[in-house]
């Protein structure tokens, strides 16, 4: 039976090669099971006729059954249209077309009988259904009977080919002839069992041909449960095989360094947050396993502070430690951070980047060699096979969804036994999603900001409140402030964007005329240097305005800047403006951030912007974020990718059940860490099979 789904879906009765070629280019189904897995977006009750008599226009989806009276063309231009009239004996309804009026005029004929579908609405004053589905009784499809009507999605290339939704449907009724109660189970037996799930052929056929609504229900639950069950299987496993074969460096000391600078060179009260953090990353790092932890912390939460005093612990036990960033700018800025905090101590540290000279970088090798060197900051150069540690203990990387999982792999090596990780990023991450993305890590949050931090004053105004933005612009720079002006770039219409951007860059040069101002510009077509140049001007604090992309938008770090001006607002996800005004309300003077947009706002942009300037907290916006849109779309997972396509279950809506598969996960590779008990041995194939199938699972942290 296997082999059957294995099978090319060309060969699928009713498919062939032409339509197997669109099958495979627009929907990426390419064999029976592909199809088989291809579940419906939407169950529709087809046991209910209504009767016209009854029908209103404010009622949703409506079925009715009758025969045409008449047909006739109306109007002409845009508004030529063929009406049909029918009746079912209570009343007459009319339907109405506005395209493709020589086909339709071809099917509907006087006298014809359809089953007719479609949402009531009215128009010229009469109840009327446009462009209803229309489905001739006598030519129903052979379809396996079921109580509600399955409903697939297409694209416009296959509706043009006439592969609708009901063609779909019908070659999985096609398929379903073969297949059905020959499907080997896909979870083991005693999982089935325990928890009362449908079984898989039964599940399958529910999905696609629902018998009632209660099987519908479970066949979902199954499917859903299933899905996030292998995903968290997947990502568990990875970490139950590190934690059975990588044996952790222990670190049982709190020594001198860490003490010292506890008592005599912190500045300030560390949050109650950052010393819970502290006291789990402690405990990792002493516990004979090696620490993988993601400290997620909205932008101005303390996580360098956390970082260094980790990397002190790791120092008064006799080991390295290193810090990597995305960009020269942030790590120059951590390097400058470090130097400040444990200047005065006997701490040893250098910076590694990109454009580090070849005679110093040679130095910072033999001192990393001799252990002379404690701690390396820098960029990707710290990756390079020629970095090479005495003994590295510590591994802190800022903003991990800029780098990749295989980055984060290549600094094990950095060490006999592999050092432990820390991993920060500011990119709140929902929880259900940090469980899936970075389910193998363990998770720490920062959820506190340290005390007097005034929150940003956020408001959003429309385009023709020009003027008095700028006029406020004006009194914030003689406040002695520096402001950000941020635009949107997006990938599809880059040359438009960048117009936009060189428009608005010289339309606020001229209101902000040199020499009393300085106005700076970065964007990411402009060479590594001439950009680094133009945000070294803002961060020393020569320019006054720095115009941008979203360049900006990790890390950088100037709190001085007190003003965030984002235009076309409208255009940002809802992270991303977070993110983005995350870059003020780093210093001690209140910092704004003014969302500018047109009049022209979808109901999606304005609850965007309404939620932005309602609140600061970043994990409600990302929950929020989570909700309105999908996964894939949620900024910090963008980057990394978000490994995998969910085929039936949503992380923000199936949080419940994605937490459920987990606890089950975890109790079985509690039991049989390495999966080697014979119950489990469907667990492995079926692992092994999906891994294939998707091969960006194996790219999971
Ligand atoms: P993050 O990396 O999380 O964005 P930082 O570590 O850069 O945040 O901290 C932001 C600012 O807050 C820095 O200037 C830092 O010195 C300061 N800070 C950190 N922890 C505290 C604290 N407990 N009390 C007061 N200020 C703090
Ligand atoms: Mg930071």
């Amino acid at each position: 039976m296997a082999d059957i789904l294995e099978k090319d879906i060309k060969f699928l009765d009713g498919v062939g090669p032409k339509r197997a070629e669109l099958l495979n280019r627009e929907l990426s189904l390419y064999t029976f099971e592909d199809l088989l897995y291809y579940f419906p977006f939407k169950h529709v009750d087809r046991t209910k006729f209504h009767t016209i008599r009854e029908i209103t226009p404010d009622m949703p989806y409506i079925q009715l059954s009758g025969e045409i009276t008449a047909v006739e063309m109306a109007g002409g231009g845009n508004k030529k249209r063929l009406i049909a009239y029918i009746t079912d004996g209570t009343g007459v309804m009319e339907m109405l077309w506005f395209r493709g009026l020589r086909w339709i005029g071809e099917r509907v004929k006087p006298g014809k009988k359809f089953v007719v579908y479609g949402k009531p609405t009215s128009f010229g004053g009469k109840t009327n259904l446009v462009h209803p589905e229309l489905e001739e009784p006598d030519k129903q499809e052979p379809v396996i009977r079921s109580t509600m009507q399955s409903f697939y999605s297409t694209t416009e290339k296959l509706k043009n080919s006439f592969v609708t939704t009901r063609v779909i449907h019908k070659l999985i009724n096609t398929l379903f002839q073969n297949v059905y109660g020959k499907l080997p189970e896909t979870l083991p037996g005693y999982l089935v069992k325990e928890f009362n799930l449908m079984p898989l052929n039964d599940a399958l056929l529910n999905i696609h041909f629902p018998q009632s609504q209660e099987k519908l229900k479970r066949a979902t639950f199954r499917l859903k449960f299933e899905e996030l069950f292998y995903v968290q299987l997947n990502i568990l496993k990875q970490k139950a095989n590190r934690n059975a074969i990588v044996e952790g460096l222990i670190f049982s000391e709190v020594g001198d360094l860490m003490n010292d600078f506890y008592r005599e060179h912190l500045p300030f009260e560390l949050t109650g947050a950052q010393k819970r953090v502290l006291r789990e990353i402690r405990q990792d790092m002493g516990s004979g396993r090696q620490m993988n932890r993601l400290l997620q912390g909205d932008v101005g939460s303390g996580k360098t502070l956390v970082a260094i005093m980790s990397m002190l612990i790791a120092l008064d036990n006799g080991f390295q430690a290193c810090l990597m960033a995305p960009t020269e700018i942030l790590a120059g800025q951590h390097y400058s951070t470090l130097k400040k905090f444990l200047g005065e101590m006997p701490v040893k540290i250098d910076l590694l980047t990109g454009s580090t000279r070849n005679i110093h970088r040679k130095k910072i090798h033999e001192k990393l060699l001799s252990g002379e060197l404690q701690i390396l900051i820098g960029t990707h150069a710290l990756i390079e096979d020629t970095v090479k540690y005495r003994e590295l203990g510590l591994v802190v990387i800022d903003e991990q969804h800029r780098f990749g999982v295989a980055q984060r792999a290549k600094m094990w090596l950095k060490n006999v036994k592999p050092p432990h990780v820390l991993v920060m990023t500011a990119t709140p991450i929902p929880r259900t999603l940090a469980m899936t993305v970075y389910g193998d890590l363990e998770v720490s949050v920062i959820d506190e900001l340290p005390p007097g931090r005034k929150p940003v004053k956020t408001a959003h105004y429309f385009d023709t409140k020009r003027e008095r933005m700028f006029g406020f612009l004006r009194e914030q720079i003689k406040k002695g402030q520096q402001v950000y002006i941020v635009y949107p770039l997006i990938k599809e219409s880059e040359k438009m964007d960048y117009k936009d951007l060189e428009d608005g860059y010289e339309s606020i040069v001229r209101a902000f005329p040199p020499p009393e101002y300085v106005v700076t510009i970065v964007h990411g077509q402009m060479k590594t240097e001439e950009k680094e140049e133009g945000m070294r001007q803002f961060v020393t604090g020569r320019a006054h305005i720095m115009v941008a992309t979203t360049v900006i938008e990790v890390g950088v770090d100037v709190p001085n800047a007190s003003v965030m001006v984002i235009e076309s607002a409208e255009r940002f996800g809802l992270s991303q403006l977070h993110q983005l005004r995350g870059r003020v309300g780093r210093g001690a003077d209140q910092s704004f951030c003014i969302l500018m947009s047109s009049y022209k706002l979808s109901k999606e942009a304005i609850q965007r912007l309404k939620t932005l300037v309602s609140t600061n907290d970043g994990f409600e916006i990302a929950e929020a974020d989570l909700k309105l849109r999908g996964p894939g779309d949620i900024e910090g997972t963008m980057q990394s990718g978000f490994p995998f396509d969910l085929k039936i279950s949503h992380i923000g809506k199936d949080a419940k059940i994605l937490e459920y598969a987990r606890s089950i996960v975890m109790r079985i590779l509690d039991d049989d860490p390495l999966l080697e008990k014979q119950e489990n041995n469907i667990l492995v194939r079926r692992l092994r099979h999906l891994k294939r199938k998707e091969p960006d699972w194996s790219k999971i942290s």
